[in-house]
């Protein structure tokens, strides 16, 4: 939702004309956490989400929004603003991961994301950025882009035909966190399986089919119960972690110059060549 203001209501004080703008997507409802600006963890579940559900999208000339949901964007950034909301999702479940595992002391060092798409690499880039051993893992063979890309920022790319998830933790040790950007629930708990002692699962990626699955309840019981092991959900992100991806694109520019620029691979101007996208 990339933009740039063209006017100004009365009474709005802090945006002007020309200033660069990402507007968030969910608009909240009367319940607890919406009333306290993390309309995110909406606890009633009817709010309403932009081009998602219940209000129009942004594939528009333009469009009216209220500046509780408008983040502002330093002209530096303009061009990997865009960038912005797919990155406040997964800033979330990284954040959200941290945050939580402040129930223990807790250094972690490997992490895998499962999913190479635009939220699979966002959270490599994360991840690396916070200094972790990243795997990131996807059913492409190389030479593939997306794989190149999370190799730049220093991660490892696997292909999943080529080696499982229970092999690659074989081979890299304790899996201290595991962001999941699939939704394909064969995966999902074949990672519950290989959480690491006090291993996080963050689960980021919806599931669109109704499959059914054996799956070996009793031994991922044990594991996790043994282990001290968490799995938590995540989805949306409310402006905290618009505000903090916005600070976290700008570290990853600075790190691997050019980097979030070849995720862009056919740039449409405006509206007019919409098809060509
Ligand atoms: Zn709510």
């Amino acid at each position: 939702s990339f933009g740039i203001v063209e006017q100004v209501g009365e009474g709005v004080s802090d945006w002007q004309v020309g200033d660069y703008v990402v507007a968030t997507v969910r608009r909240p409802d009367g319940c607890p956490n919406c009333l306290l600006a993390e309309s995110d963890m909406c606890l009633w579940g009817t709010y309403t989400e932009r081009g998602i559900k219940g209000r129009h999208g942004y594939l528009t000339e333009y469009y009216v929004d209220k500046p509780d949901f408008l983040i502002h964007v330093p002209k530096e950034m303009a061009d990997l603003a865009v960038l912005l909301e797919p990155t406040s999702v997964a800033e979330k479940g990284i954040t959200q991961a941290f945050k939580i595992q402040e129930r223990l002391y807790w250094q972690p060092q490997n992490a895998i994301v499962t999913g190479a798409g635009t939220l699979g690499l966002l959270a490599t880039f994360l991840l690396r950025a916070r200094g972790l051993n990243v795997y990131t893992m996807a059913r492409t063979a190389m030479p593939y882009l997306n794989g190149e890309l999370a190799e730049v920022s220093g991660a490892r790319y696997v292909n999943s035909k080529e080696k499982s998830l229970t092999q690659l933790a074989a081979e890299i040790g304790n899996v201290d966190f595991i962001f999941e950007a699939t939704g394909a629930s064969s995966l999902i708990f074949e990672a519950m399986a290989i959480i690491g002692n006090d291993g996080v699962l963050c689960l980021a990626g919806l599931s669109s089919s109704s499959n059914t699955l054996q799956v070996p309840a009793d031994a991922i019981n044990m594991e996790l119960v043994l282990g001290n092991k968490l799995i938590f959900g995540t989805v949306n992100a409310n402006r905290r972690y618009f505000e903090a991806g916005l600070k976290d694109l700008a570290t990853i520019e600075q790190q691997w110059p050019g980097l979030l620029a070849r995720l862009f691979t056919n740039r449409i101007q405006r509206l007019d060549n919409f098809a060509a996208a």
